[in-house]
């Protein structure tokens, strides 16, 4: 094979996972070609706000991509608290001196996360082909195409505000069965969603619930409205590199399957499979060193959370306005002695576990 053609090294999907392995490769002299089957960056996801967690690392998540080589040429701003709604308890405030999530926006919009990779892929010298959905390629291939199932599902609104900037949290099994719902607000504009593990079916009646909760609250106007829902997939697999493909971000069940928080995960696992390319590592020993234990302690939490329903939310709600909100969730984002004596339990009830 002629070198040229040794370099190219084609990626399906522009998501967060596909980008970053993009500008990772092409950093490295490699010649990344992205195929996405939409007409642009972040069409999957609807000009909403997520988070960008902070708590799961020692590090906090901004240096992390700088030193896996990503700029923050996107909106990204951190928000230090906010507050939160558990049953049966008034509604407690929750302050941090370390950021606990960086807001940033998907979709398309230029101060989006997926635009801001976008264009640094392009400058890297990456090539993004829009409009081909690709299911399998010559040479090696990145599969970075994101969830193939729901095992949560997502029903939100965007809208414009004059309210100020706010981040509220909602454990309530009436607007989020074994979920949570979330407001967050940022220079005008706004993005409310509950996120709903059981009893899909009656979506729109949770989320009609949620719009009820927070118009009360919060008394905020809410104009130029646009729906959105979304969905993610969790699963576990031996390999994610076999037949000349390396799969990354949800592709390949990677997301925390407590809250979904999925996007720290993406991040990585593009990263890791650039690098196990460059260098010529294993990309199944990579992931499983720094991705697997706490996709297991996701997990965990995941069975632990269903298992206390309102008691536990009430308890997790009382921790995180104690004072130290990121200890708090890195201890328990994090393989413990206990919550791995607790796995072989959660493996058993949530069989996630795919064979290839
Ligand atoms: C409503 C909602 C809210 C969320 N909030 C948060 C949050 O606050 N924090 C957080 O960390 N995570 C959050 N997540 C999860 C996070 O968005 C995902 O985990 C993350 O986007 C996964 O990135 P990815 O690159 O693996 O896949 P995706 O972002 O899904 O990208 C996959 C891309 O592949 C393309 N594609 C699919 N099939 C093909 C094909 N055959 N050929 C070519 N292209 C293809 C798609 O068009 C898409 O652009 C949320 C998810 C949803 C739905």
């Amino acid at each position: 094979m002629n070198s040229k053609l040794e370099n190219q090294i084609n990626i399906a999907g522009a998501g967060p996972a596909g980008l970053t392995a993009a500008i990772v490769l092409a950093k490295y002299g490699y010649k990344p070609k992205v195929y996405d089957m939409s007409p642009c960056v972040g069409h999957r996801m609807n000009g909403d706000f997520q988070g960008l967690e902070n708590w799961s690392s020692d590090k906090d998540i901004t240096m992390l991509l700088k030193d896996i080589g990503i700029d923050i040429n996107f909106l990204c701003i951190p928000y230090h608290g906010g507050d939160i709604y558990a049953p049966r308890i008034a509604p407690l405030k929750i302050k941090s001196e370390r950021p606990i999530f960086y807001l940033v926006k998907r979709g398309a919009a230029n101060n989006s996360l997926d635009n801001g990779l976008k264009e640094q892929a392009v400058c890297w010298g990456g090539e993004i082909v829009f409009n081909r959905r690709i299911e399998s390629c010559e040479g090696k291939t990145i599969i970075a195409t994101g969830p193939k199932r729901a095992d949560f599902i997502a029903a939100g609104v965007t809208f414009d505000t004059g309210a100020e900037n706010l981040a509220s949290v909602l454990f309530n099994d009436e607007i989020a069965p074994k979920g949570y719902a979330y407001l967050l607000i940022n220079d005008g504009f706004g993005t409310m969603a509950t996120v709903i593990y059981k009893d899909f079916k009656n979506t729109k009646k949770y989320f009609k619930n949620l719009v009820n909760f927070f118009q009360n609250e919060k008394n905020i106007d809410i104009k130029n409205e646009k729906r959105f829902g979304g969905f993610g997939n969790f699963f576990i697999r031996d390999t994610n590199a076999f037949d000349k493909k390396i799969y990354v971000g949800e592709s390949a069940g990677f997301q925390d399957y407590l809250w979904g928080f999925g996007l720290r995960y993406a991040i990585i696992s593009g990263y890791l499979a650039a690098m196990s390319i460059i260098t010529g590592s294993d990309y199944d020993s990579l992931w499983k060193k720094e991705v697997k234990p706490m996709l297991e302690t996701s997990l965990v939490n995941r069975y632990l959370i269903e298992k206390f329903g309102d008691f536990g939310y009430s308890y997790i709600a009382k921790k995180f306005a104690e004072g130290n909100p990121c200890n708090f969730l890195k201890r328990n984002y994090n393989l413990s002695f206990l919550k791995s004596f607790l796995l072989p339990i959660a493996k058993k009830r949530y069989k996630i576990y795919e064979n290839i």
